[in-house]
């Protein structure tokens, strides 16, 4: 099946390196033709990041930070400059204070417990409306997120609220933006060695919970992800919005320990 995304184009925001996740999105959007704007947050990472757009056929990049109104109007106005409409964004953004992604959650300071929520959760708010107006046939959007939302996942913290909070923010923005026939959806990821995850403490230990105890007996990849956010950014997912889909092996399922477990 090829040509999912033929004539579309859209901005992919995160992403760091070949093992961000916002990467294996943004491969399988292109090996269906999509048309791809990577935005990068500071200088350090543009060195990775333009080698990885120029291999996919991009030279579209725009520094932004999300925290920052002024960048992202900034963003959009360059964005619109070249491209007066898009179809699709990827907002496969997060942040918070690493010292603070272990010990206990009512430790967060409210420092971070704002910037948290203003760079994870907010930003997808802040995204969606200046993105809304260049939609005018409609489009898709999608967020990533984690079963720590959901559930108390040791270390994950203020991560985990600010999530709660992202995952909130897909539903109400899915009904704002329904009636331009823009969706707005998350994917739920199993954990994926990232530069992002390695803040989280005890991260390896998550790992290899996940691969024992999923459905499948494994942890998912970013090409797992990539093809999920293929289907909810292309005309495939045309009637779902506000829905957190998870791509996590099935973890979300299980209840307790699998037999077949070993301790760890
Ligand atoms: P990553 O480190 O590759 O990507 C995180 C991105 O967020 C980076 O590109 C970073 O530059 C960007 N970012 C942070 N603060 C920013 C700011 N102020 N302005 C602009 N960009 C900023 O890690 P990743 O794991 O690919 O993370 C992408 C998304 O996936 C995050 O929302 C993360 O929470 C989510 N997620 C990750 C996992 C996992 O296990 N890796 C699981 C579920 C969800």
């Amino acid at each position: 099946m090829t040509g999912l995304m033929q004539g579309k184009r859209g901005l992919i925001m995160g992403l760091a390196n070949d093992k961000s996740l916002a990467w294996g999105i943004a491969k399988r959007l292109h090996e269906q033709g999509a048309e791809l704007a990577f935005s990068y947050q500071g200088e350090a990472l543009e060195k990775r990041v333009r080698p990885l757009a120029d291999s996919l056929g991009s030279d579209f990049l725009i520094e932004c930070d999300v925290s920052n109104m002024d960048a992202l109007d900034a963003t959009f106005d360059t964005l619109k400059a070249r491209w007066p409409t898009i179809d699709f964004i990827v907002h496969a953004i997060g942040f918070s204070d690493k010292n603070e992604l272990r010990g206990k959650f009512y430790d967060t300071t409210l420092d971070n417990f704002t910037m948290t929520m203003n760079i994870s959760a907010y930003s997808l708010v802040a995204v969606t409306k200046r993105a809304v107006e260049m939609m005018p046939d409609g489009g898709s959007i999608v967020t990533l997120t984690y079963y720590g939302a959901e559930k108390v996942v040791p270390h994950y913290n203020v991560m985990g609220v600010a999530k709660a909070a992202l995952e909130a923010s897909v539903k109400y923005l899915a009904n704002d933006c329904g009636p331009a026939n823009i969706r707005v959806n998350a994917i739920s990821a199993g954990p994926i060695k990232t530069l992002a995850a390695s803040g989280i403490g005890d991260f390896r230990y998550i790992l290899k919970w996940n691969e024992l105890n999923s459905p499948l007996r494994r942890n998912v990849t970013i090409e797992d992800v990539g093809g999920a956010g293929l289907y909810l950014l292309s005309d495939l997912a045309s009637g779902v919005t506000g829905e957190t889909h998870h791509v996590d092996a099935g973890y979300h399922t299980i209840g307790m320990k699998q037999e077949d477990a070993p301790d760890i």
